[in-house]
């Protein structure tokens, strides 16, 4: 600044002492206008220049970013300290931009990246943003939906009672735009208010946690019921013994049927318990091993009992084992799963049906275990339901056998947790075949030296 003022004041002396030698007092005064019209000029001159390189400098930060920053400052003297710091506070601030830019899209690319859906609402509940998952969740086109009311978008009943409710301490349920009749798709919705007025709208895919919800509310009402009935048959018998006098023929029918009934009890809670062991103890190694001959050996002798006992006439089994092999995994699981088919054909078959037990490997290199039996077989609507838990086709049959509709359950973990496959096939009328495959990883060679019996 100083400088500019000592320049004027050259040019107004200079300006002066051409005056005072070419006019005297007159034209001292004449020079000093005219010295102050010249610095005058050339100062406009420089400011226009300097003006020029800033709009240019402004223009070039909108295409260029940081490069327009170093376009070369005009003007020289007093005015190019003014253009260097215009360019400093300019480069400063650009950097700084640009830190808050990227920032920004990290925080942006955290928000795709959510498994949540995030849907950023204006003091109007205009949707200002949303993330890839709130689109899936529902429905919206990230780009047209923009600035139009949630409200609109969302037009699930409840929502739109949530929304008008204002009270946004709870999550809402509703249903998710992909759903449909066969795969319901719930979410969980909540509005988060946030800075002047706006909401942070949040959803969360819930189908599977309300699955799994009433899967467990089904589960107790099925285990309270399978307890219940023998329960209140084995009260009505107790109260009979207290109350009738029962001669010694009676009294022994009624223990008889008591005993069977807390025997069904007893064969509930030991499947329970087997399913409860399945889901809490960790997968099977490799490490543990038992022969197939062991394993048939166990299932025939509990399937031909159980032919004895269901009917005098009994039922043509046969064993048939191809190759002595070892399965890897754990034992009493195996044994379990293996006997739940075999004892399943015979107590479904009547008599005096066949039941075929196979083992065999296939030639790529799968085991195959499989029960083929000559029964009423299964419609094929009741098929992908079998291995769910109290899931039975024949309500009677099963309890007249004993079942407590868990077998096909358990069978299902244990083919898992050894991964195997169950496959299931049968026609009404026409008998049914379950076959469990295990993997060739799970399937050796039995060595000649190796005892039957080991494990
Ligand atoms: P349960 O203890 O009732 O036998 P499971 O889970 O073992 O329970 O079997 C489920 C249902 O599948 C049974 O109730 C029965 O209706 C049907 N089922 C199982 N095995 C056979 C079979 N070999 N033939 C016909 N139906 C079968």
């Amino acid at each position: 600044m100083f400088l500019r003022w000592l320049s004027w004041a050259v040019f107004s002396l200079v300006g002066a002492l051409a005056g005072v030698w070419l006019g005297g007092a007159t034209g001292a005064l004449l020079g000093v206008i005219a010295g102050g019209a010249l610095w005058l000029l050339q100062d406009s001159m420089r400011l226009a220049r300097l003006e020029i390189w800033l709009r240019a400098l402004q223009l070039a930060d909108q295409d260029l970013g940081e490069e327009a920053v170093t376009v070369s400052a005009p003007a020289k003297g007093w005015y190019s300290e003014l253009a260097e710091r215009v360019r400093r506070m300019l480069r400063a601030q650009l950097r700084a931009r640009k830190e808050s830019q990227a920032r920004l899209d990290e925080t942006l690319a955290a928000m795709q990246a959510s498994p949540n859906g995030l849907v950023l609402l204006d003091a109007e509940g205009r949707i200002e943003w949303c993330n890839l998952m709130s689109s899936q969740h529902y429905g919206l086109d990230v780009q047209r939906d923009l600035q139009q009311y949630a409200v609109n978008l969302v037009r699930d009943p409840a929502f739109t009672a949530y929304v008008a409710a204002g009270d946004y301490a709870r999550p809402v349920v509703v249903t998710g735009s992909q759903s449909t009749a066969m795969r319901p798709v719930r979410l969980s919705v909540q509005l988060h208010p946030y800075g002047q007025g706006r909401r942070m709208m949040l959803s969360r895919d819930v189908t599977l946690l309300e699955q799994a919800e009433a899967m467990r509310r089904d589960f107790v009402a099925n285990v309270s019921h399978e307890i219940r009935t023998p329960l209140t048959v084995l009260a009505g018998f107790v109260e009979t013994l207290q109350t009738l006098p029962l001669d010694e023929t009676q009294r022994q029918q009624y223990l008889a049927l008591m005993a069977h009934q807390s025997q069904r009890m007893q064969t509930l809670v030991n499947d329970l318990l087997s399913l409860s062991r399945l889901e809490g103890t960790p997968l099977p190694g490799a490490q543990d091993e038992v022969s197939l001959a062991l394993l048939m050996t166990q299932c025939e002798h509990e399937a031909r009992m159980l032919s004895a006992q269901l009917a005098s006439s009994g039922h043509a089994i046969e064993f048939v084992r191809e190759g002595d092999h070892v399965l890897c995994g754990a034992p009493s699981e195996l044994q379990s799963a293996l006997s739940n088919l075999v004892t399943n054909a015979v107590r479904y078959t009547p008599a005096p049906g066949r039941i075929l037990v196979r083992w065999t490997v296939l030639p790529d290199g799968r085991g195959e275990f499989s029960v083929q039996d000559s029964g009423p077989g299964i419609a094929p609507e009741h098929l992908p339901r079998l291995t769910e838990r109290f899931y039975r086709v024949d309500r009677s049959r099963s309890r007249e056998t004993g079942g407590t509709g868990l077998g096909l359950a358990i069978v299902k973990h244990v083919v898992q947790r050894h991964g195997a496959e169950l496959r299931i096939q049968s026609q009404l009328g026409q008998g049914a075949r379950f076959a469990i495959e295990f993997p060739p990883l799970r399937v050796r060679v039995r060595a000649a030296s190796e005892e039957l019996t080991s494990a």
